[in-house]
C-alpha cells in the first residue's frame, strides 16, 4: 500500500480460481494479455488485489503454477487473512477484528457432530477459518442444522458454501466482502480512497464483494442472452465479440437508440424491462424487441442483466445477422 503516495486510480479485486485464473486454458492467454495490460497502463498508480478462498499455501502452489502478477493486497482463507506486498506482511489489525466473539475449538466440537462434513487438509483450516467438503444433496439440511448448533454456543459465525462442494466457517465478521469494507475503511482514514475500485468473481465465496457500496462489479458467467436468430449463448460472449469489433463502425453513420422502453417490477428484487433496440448503420436499419430480466440486491440501486431474450421487428431483420451482438 505505501507503493503509492496518494490514492489509486483503479483499484480491482479478483478472485482467483475461474476468475482471473481460467483452468481450461493451458496457455493461459487471457491472464497474459491481463498481465500486460495492467504492467502497461495501471501498476504505477493503481492498486492489484487477489481475494481467494485458498490458504497461503495453496495460493503459493498457484503461483507456482500460473503466470500471476505479484498483487499488492492478498486476500487469503475466504477473507480471514490478509497480507500486504511481495513479502506478504499480514494484517495484525484485521487479525484482531476476527478474534471478536470467535472459538475455533467450539466450531470443531461442533462441526464434529456432522458426519457429512469431511474436513479438507491440514493446510486450509486456518486460525479464522474451519473448512469441509460437502455434497450438495445434503447441503441445505446440514447448513441449517449447523447454524443453530453454534447459534446454541452463542458464537457468531458466517457459513459459506461454493461451488456445491466446499463448505467454510469463519467468524461473522469475515468473509470477502467484509475484508474489502475493512480494507476501504482504512484507506478512507488514510485520505487515501481509491478513485474507482473493481471487484471480479465467480461462485459463492465472492458473492458479498457485490454488496459492497461504491465498488463496480464483474460477476462471470453473466447471464444468457437469446439473439434474435434464436440461438442461446452466454452474455460474456457477446461482451467478446463487441470487444473484438472495436472500430469496425468508423467511417460509417453509426448509431443506436432505444424506443418504448417499459418496466414492471415482478418480484420483490426482479425487474422485466422491454423496448425496442433499434441500430443504423448509413441507410440500414435494423430492430429488435428486447426483454431483460433485470435482478436488484437489497440496499443498492445497481442492477444485474440475468437475461435477454430478442426478436425481430417484422421487416427490420438484419441481413448479416452475425454483426448483431445484442
Ligand atoms: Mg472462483
Amino acid at each position: 500500500m505505501e507503493r503509492l503516495n496518494g490514492p489509486a486510480r483503479l483499484m480491482i479485486v479478483s478472485d482467483l480460481d475461474f476468475t482471473m485464473v481460467d483452468h481450461e486454458d493451458p496457455e493461459n492467454l487471457s491472464l497474459l494479455r491481463f498481465n500486460a495490460l495492467w504492467e502497461a497502463y495501471y501498476r504505477q498508480d493503481s492498486l492489484l488485489v487477489f481475494s481467494t478462498g485458498r490458504s497461503p499455501t495453496i495460493y503459493k502452489q498457484l503461483r507456482n503454477e500460473k503466470p500471476l502478477l505479484t498483487p499488492d493486497i492478498t486476500i487469503m482463507s475466504v477473507g480471514t487473512e490478509i497480507a500486504y506486498g511481495e513479502s506478504m506482511v499480514p494484517d495484525y489489525g484485521w487479525v484482531q477484528c476476527l478474534n471478536l466473539n470467535w472459538d475455533r475449538d467450539i466450531v470443531i466440537q461442533e462441526t464434529a457432530k456432522f458426519p457429512q462434513l469431511i474436513p479438507q487438509s491440514d493446510t486450509e483450516q486456518r486460525p479464522h477459518k474451519v473448512s469441509f467438503f460437502l455434497e450438495k444433496p445434503k447441503s441445505l439440511e446440514v447448513i441449517k442444522a449447523l447454524a443453530e448448533r453454534l447459534d446454541k454456543r452463542w458464537l457468531d459465525v458466517k457459513i459459506i458454501y461454493s461451488n456445491g462442494t466446499a463448505l467454510d466457517v469463519l467468524p461473522k465478521g469475515a468473509g470477502k466482502g467484509q475484508a474489502l469494507a475493512y480494507l476501504l475503511r482504512k484507506f478512507k482514514a488514510d485520505g487515501r480512497m481509491p478513485l474507482n475500485s473493481l471487484v471480479c468473481g465467480d461462485s459463492g465465496n465472492d458473492a458479498e464483494l457485490f454488496t459492497i457500496p461504491e465498488v463496480y462489479g464483474v460477476m462471470y458467467p453473466l447471464g444468457t442472452f437469446v439473439h434474435p436468430s434464436g440461438t442461446e449463448q452466454l452474455m460474456i460472449n457477446c461482451i467478446d465479440m463487441m470487444q473484438r469489433s472495436y472500430g469496425d463502425k468508423q467511417g460509417k453513420q453509426y448509431c443506436v437508440w432505444l424506443d418504448r422502453v417499459s418496466a414492471a417490477q415482478i418480484g420483490s428484487d426482479a425487474w422485466l424491462v422491454k423496448f425496442d433496440k433499434w441500430e443504423s448503420t448509413g441507410e440500414k436499419r435494423q430492430s429488435c424487441l428486447t426483454t431483460v430480466l433485470l435482478t436488484t440486491k437489497q440496499a443498492e440501486d445497481a442492477f444485474t442483466w440475468m437475461h435477454i431474450h430478442q426478436t425481430w421487428l417484422n421487416g427490420l431483420e438484419a441481413k448479416d445477422q452475425t454483426t448483431w451482438y445484442f
